[in-house]
């Protein structure tokens, strides 16, 4: 047959569609794709990308702070928000015209609209079908709030990134990624800052000396209410009443959910074209990335696995190469390294010790808390954590984690050695760089006990 219009057609021009058309392109492959909002999705537009961007702004905060204890005065230092969200939307322009430049010079046919899908291989589109032998779903999540009385007065992440002015005071609600960043950005914008959790652990998928530490540390520079949860919101004259279901109250300007993000499958056509979901919306896929629609793949938020942009871009690729490519090749979510940009930032490759011994892993703990030599003289009360996990049976360093300035650029090199299946004595015989925080992991010499 093959008289379609295209050999992939891909809907959602974020991370993971804008990699895949871009190699399916150069692998000689007639490709389209339809985006309805941005280019670059989420990660560009209201992700990694201006979230680093703010937490940058907010790191200003510290460094002027600590750079008295150096000798330097700074006088009359003041914030200006409407500045930062100029720029950066400047910046989130720029890329969003490089990956509109990326498609154009791969000879992809762009529609700047909604695809829905009519049937496996059909595809409604600036109000005309076009045909298509395979279809790749990448459409991404979407912030999700829970309803309840007074949520129609909370923003989510999406809105956060274009607020006309910076609130005086914010409740910042969930324990996962986003909201731990944003609490820590907006505490260092000067904003009395709550982050208000149902659950006892931050960032419960995290070890869990890494999740007791990292509370320890923000609590030292915002409100920081565990085991908490909001009953009700009022609107007042003065702002916003929140009120806690344990009856507290915390007056605020503004309230920010992040309490997850949800796989953006509505009204997609996913039955249409015989493209099954879960019961969280996300699209079911096999280890090929196939739906139960032979010909339409699904990767990135969607899917519902790992939501984070490089494993969409993995993806992505992978579902391209077997596509068009000559060899196959598949995905591995082993030893996917990750940070979380609050300050200090936490970065963690491989298995948390809970996992280690779940796995009924025999394991050895090295486990150091240091102050870093810069806060002698700053004055700043501010530790870092490091972790590793060493399987006893092959001496190879199975877990690693830092929470510490810059975690996410020092993990990254270490996620690269635990990849190559790097053992202890490895790191024990490597020169350290001094001085240095990273310098830490090749010097841990003591054990610690097993939490079981
Ligand atoms: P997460 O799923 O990580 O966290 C959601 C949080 O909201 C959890 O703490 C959850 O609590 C809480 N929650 C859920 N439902 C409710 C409710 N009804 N009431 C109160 N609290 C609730 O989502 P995020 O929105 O933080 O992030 C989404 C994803 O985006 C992340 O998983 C991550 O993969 C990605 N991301 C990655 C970043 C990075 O790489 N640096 C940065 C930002 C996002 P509980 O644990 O009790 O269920």
């Amino acid at each position: 047959m093959d008289n379609f219009d295209y050999d992939l057609f891909v809907i959602g021009a974020g991370s993971g569609g804008v990699r895949a058309c871009r190699v399916a392109a150069s692998l000689g492959a007639k490709v389209a794709v339809a985006e309805e909002r941005y280019f670059g999705g989420t990660c560009v537009n209201v992700g990694c990308v201006p979230k680093k961007l703010f937490s940058y702004a907010a790191h200003y905060h510290d460094d002027f702070a600590d750079s008295h204890g150096f000798g330097w005065d700074i006088q009359g230092i003041s914030f200006d928000w409407r500045r930062l969200v100029a720029n950066k939307d400047t910046e989130i322009s720029r890329l969003n015209a490089i990956y509109q430049d990326i498609l154009d010079n791969n000879n992809v046919d762009v529609f700047e609209h909604r695809a829905v899908l009519k049937s496996p291989h059909e595809i409604e589109v600036d109000g005309r079908i076009v045909t298509a032998k395979n279809i790749l779903i990448a459409v991404g999540g979407w912030p999700w709030i829970p309803k309840f009385s007074g949520s129609e007065h909370t923003i989510s992440s999406n809105e956060v990134f274009s607020l006309e002015t910076l609130p005086k005071s914010i409740v910042v609600v969930g324990g996962g990624y986003i909201a731990v960043e944003f609490a820590s950005i907006f505490t260092r914008l000067n904003c009395k800052t709550s982050l208000v959790y149902r659950g006892d652990k931050l960032l419960k998928s995290f070890d869990g000396d890494v999740c007791d530490f990292i509370a320890m540390e923000m609590s030292k520079n915002l409100d920081l209410r565990l085991n908490s949860n909001v009953k009700q919101i009022t609107k007042l004259d003065s702002g916003l009443e929140v009120e806690l279901e344990s009856g507290e109250i915390i007056n605020t300007d503004l309230v920010l959910y992040a309490t997850g993000r949800k796989p953006a499958t509505a009204n997609l056509g996913l039955e249409a074209a015989g493209v099954t979901i879960n019961k969280k919306g996300a699209i079911v896929i096999n280890d090929s990335f196939q739906t139960s629609a032979d010909n339409i793949y699904a990767v990135g938020d969607v899917i519902d696995r790992v939501a984070l942009t490089p494993v969409a871009l993995a993806e992505g690729e992978v579902v391209v190469r077997n596509l068009f490519g000559k060899d196959s090749h598949a995905m591995t979510y082993e030893n996917i390294p990750t940070a979380v940009f609050c300050h200090p930032n936490i970065a963690t490759v491989g298995l948390t010790e809970e996992q280690a011994v779940a796995k009924s892993i025999d394991i050895d703990v090295y486990l150091s808390e240091v102050k870093q030599l810069k806060h002698t003289l700053s004055g700043r009360n501010e530790r870092c954590l490091i972790k590793l996990i060493v399987n006893q049976a092959d001496d190879k360093v199975i877990g690693l984690h830092l929470v510490g300035p810059d975690a996410g650029e020092l993990v990254q090199g270490f996620a690269v050695a635990i990849n190559c299946g790097a053992t202890k004595a490895d790191f024990d015989r490597t020169i350290g760089i001094h001085p240095s925080l990273a310098e830490e992991f090749v010097t841990m010499r003591k054990k610690r006990k097993i939490a079981k």
